[in-house]
């Protein structure tokens, strides 16, 4: 005989929240997996650590929120979900402005106060806003931006979750400045800079951690060309090289691979990065 007790047993194990999201939908933001180029990579990591330690042990601050801020491609949404799946907490969710395509902004608010609102649930939530700015529709003539979801953001970020529950936010942007202008980035608790790579040994130290990319010759050379070099380089455009030098099939390639690197992120790069 099915009795209330088996039907609530299903409800907390074996439905998954239509809410909340999977752990393989998180692996998606962390294709390439998270290398250690760095002690900057661990400063972030153990920053988290530290944060998702806080939300649970915290009487005091039932409410977390962290904001990952650096320079395009430099990882900060793989280090998002990253973070997140390290907390392990029962509700985790992912929102990007992506999914939001052509909503009005009274939508968008709608639907992110259902999300926290579906957080404030679950005794432990880890909600992720990637690429902050974007949910505001913000353009830099004018300056535009939607007042309206800038405020129901603001109101959501301060909202301590019921008593006994606790939530950790964590949101990324490349545009600490704008947030900043918008009042927006004083919501949070702490504020994580997430750095590009900045010498030759960290360029190293990743084409090491990716292997059968260049055979032993092309290592050398490759070693002896960025040790002591200087280089601005996000891990998102550092693996987009590597991606491309891996299928190339000939002498010049690692050639091709430094000039490449020069031009991104030497000293005479032609891309300003943010
Ligand atoms: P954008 O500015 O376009 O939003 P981003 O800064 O969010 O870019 P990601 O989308 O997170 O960059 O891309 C980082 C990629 O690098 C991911 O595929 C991730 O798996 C990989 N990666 C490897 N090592 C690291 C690391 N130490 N930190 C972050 N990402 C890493
Ligand atoms: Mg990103």
């Amino acid at each position: 005989k099915i009795c209330r007790a088996d039907f609530m047993h299903a409800v907390e194990n074996d439905i998954k929240p239509a809410f909340g999201v999977s752990k393989e939908e998180f692996d998606l933001y962390i294709a390439n997996g998270i290398l250690i180029w760095g002690q900057a990579v661990t400063d972030v990591l153990e920053e988290g650590h530290l944060r998702i330690s806080q939300t649970i042990k915290s009487e005091m601050t039932p409410l977390v929120s962290i904001l990952i801020e650096g320079p395009p491609n430099s990882g900060k949404t793989a280090l998002a979900a990253h973070i997140a799946l390290l907390s392990k907490f029962p509700y985790l969710k992912f929102c990007t402005a992506q999914t939001m395509l052509g909503y009005t902004e009274i939508a968008k608010c709608q639907q992110l106060k259902k999300i926290f609102e579906d957080a404030h649930k679950s005794a432990l939530s880890c909600v992720v806003v990637d690429e902050l700015e974007s949910f505001l529709e913000y353009a830099p003539v004018g300056p535009r931006y939607s007042n309206t979801v800038l405020q129901t953001l603001k109101l959501l970020f301060k909202r301590a979750p019921p008593k006994g529950r606790k939530l950790l936010i964590i949101a990324t942007t490349s545009y600490r400045d704008i947030l900043e202008q918008l009042g927006l980035s004083q919501s949070f608790s702490k504020i994580i800079h997430v750095s590009n790579m900045s010498s030759g040994k960290h360029v190293l130290h990743v084409i090491n951690e990716i292997e059968h990319t260049f055979n032993d010759d092309e290592m050398k050379h490759l070693e002896k060309t960025l040790n002591d070099k200087k280089i601005w380089i996000g891990i998102k455009t550092l693996l987009d090289l590597i991606e491309v030098a891996r299928q190339a099939d000939d002498k010049y390639r690692v050639a091709r691979f430094l000039a490449t690197l020069e031009e991104v992120g030497g000293p005479n790069r032609r891309l300003i990065q943010v």
